[in-house]
This record gives structure tokens, sequence and C-alpha cells, in this order.
């Protein structure tokens, strides 16, 4: 049978994400923002042969097509044509096919990460802006000489958002470091990176005795806006 035939609810996911991101608040927004990110990619039956990966191994960059199983679906019946990007302060409207919102028709995401190492039926990447436990609908090969467009330019998102500083209380930082150990993962620097894309919502002004928290893994990363500026990370501590 030919695509147009198959009902959307006979699209199955071929893979799973496992990432650090417990939770949706601090993912970095878009790919290749935060380069710490690292997940895993595990092929689900009747895909998880190695067969499926032959030749892959000579990309550097895969796409991967994926639901966003944790956004709201939209109802047919009262279309959200319209969205909020966060970049834009939350203010301003655009249509919903103008922006990457994760709600929208049919709750497909895209995003280009870097292809590290194939191993079985295992793709190891890095810099993905993934919730952990993400259905992948398809995996594909980043093309350079067709998806890297030299020339293109986007009006809403001329450069990747403006970063935060992001400072360590002493204690807070030696924890990242021990718990990186334990992980096999660079945890100061997914911390730092994630949090210099500033997680809270722009039109927040926030309190300096706010605390805000966010899950990666185990972890519970701890952090505050001082007065002077930027964010200081309080606690890296697991449990909770
Ligand atoms: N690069 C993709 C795209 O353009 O289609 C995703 C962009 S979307 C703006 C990125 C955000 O989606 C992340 O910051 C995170 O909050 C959210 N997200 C990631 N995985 C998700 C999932 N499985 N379900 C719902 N939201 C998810």
């Amino acid at each position: 049978a030919i695509n147009s035939a198959i009902s959307p609810t006979s699209v199955q996911p071929v893979a799973i994400a496992h990432t650090p991101f417990a939770e949706k608040f601090a993912i970095p927004r878009q790919p290749q923002l935060a380069t710490a990110a690292r997940a895993v990619i595990e092929l689900l039956p009747p895909y998880n042969q190695p067969e499926a990966l032959v030749g892959l191994e000579q990309v550097s960059h895969i796409w991967l097509l994926f639901q966003f199983h944790q956004a709201p679906a939209d109802d047919p019946a009262a279309p959200r044509l319209r969205v909020r990007p966060p970049r834009l302060g939350g203010n301003e409207k655009l249509g919903v096919f103008a922006t990457r919102s994760t709600h929208r028709p049919n709750g497909i995401g895209q995003s280009v990460v870097k292809l590290e190492k194939v191993e079985g039926t295992r793709l190891w990447v890095s810099g993905v802006d993934l919730l952990d436990g993400t259905p992948i609908l398809d995996i594909k090969p980043y093309v350079p000489y067709a998806d890297s467009i030299s020339a293109a330019h986007n009006g809403i998102a001329s450069e990747a958002p403006a970063t935060v500083s992001v400072r360590w209380q002493a204690e807070a930082r030696a924890d990242a470091q021990l718990q990186g150990q334990r992980l096999g993962e660079d945890v100061v620097a997914l911390v730092e990176q994630c949090l210099a894309q500033d997680p809270k919502p722009a039109y927040q002004q926030p309190d300096p005795e706010r605390r805000y928290g966010v899950r990666f893994w185990d972890l519970n990363v701890v952090w505050h806006y001082p007065q002077s500026g930027g964010i200081c990370v309080l606690a890296v501590e697991t449990g909770g």
C-alpha cells in the first residue's frame, strides 16, 4: 500500500531515546545547544537488528523524527493555529507552522544530532533536546549537500539565543563532578550548557530568594538568580 493509505495510528516507534532529561523544564530548546547532552537511541522490535544500521557508521549526524509524547495533543475540532514561542518572550503569537512548538498537529518533532557511535542496536548521540523515553519514529542520515543551506535565513530565530552566565557554589560543583564520575557523564558541562540557556520563562523576574530545580538523570539540580545577575548553581544531589 502507498503511504496515503496508512492511517496515522499505524505509526509505530522504531526506537526509544534514553536521555538525561527527566522533565521538560531546562531541556535545550533545540539540538546542538548542549553538546554535553548525550543520549542512547535504542532500536525497538522489529527493527532491533544491527542490520538496520549497516552503513550508518559513515555518517556524522542523523535526523531523529520523534513524537512529542508529553505534549498536549491538538484537538482537530479546535485546532491551535497560533502559538507563543518562548523565544519571543511568550508575548507574541505566531502561526503554528512558523514555529517549532511542541504543541502542534500530529505532535512530530525533528532534531539533527551528532552520531558518536553505533553499537549493536544502540546509537550513541549528543546534542539532544529530547525528553527521556521519547519515542523515535524514524532515523535518517544527515545529508550535508542537501540539508545545510548556507544562504538560509530565519527572521524569527536568526541565531542561537543569548546565554546567561552560570556560576557554582564550590560544594555544588564538587558534587556535580562526583556524580559525573558515577554516571560516566560530564554533569558539570551539562548543567552549565543547559542553565546557560536560562530555562525560566522569559517574562519572569526572578526573586533572588526563589529556588529553581530540575532533574537530570537521578540528580536534582538547584539554582537561583542572584542579584548580581546570571545563574548560581546551589546544589547537585541525588534522591528526592
Ligand atoms: N528540535 C525539535 C523540533 O524542532 O521539532 C524540538 C524542538 S522543541 C521547541 C524542544 C523542546 O521540546 C524541549 O525544550 C522540551 O521542552 C520539549 N520536549 C522534548 N522532548 C519532548 C517530548 N518527548 N514530549 C514533549 N515535549 C518534549
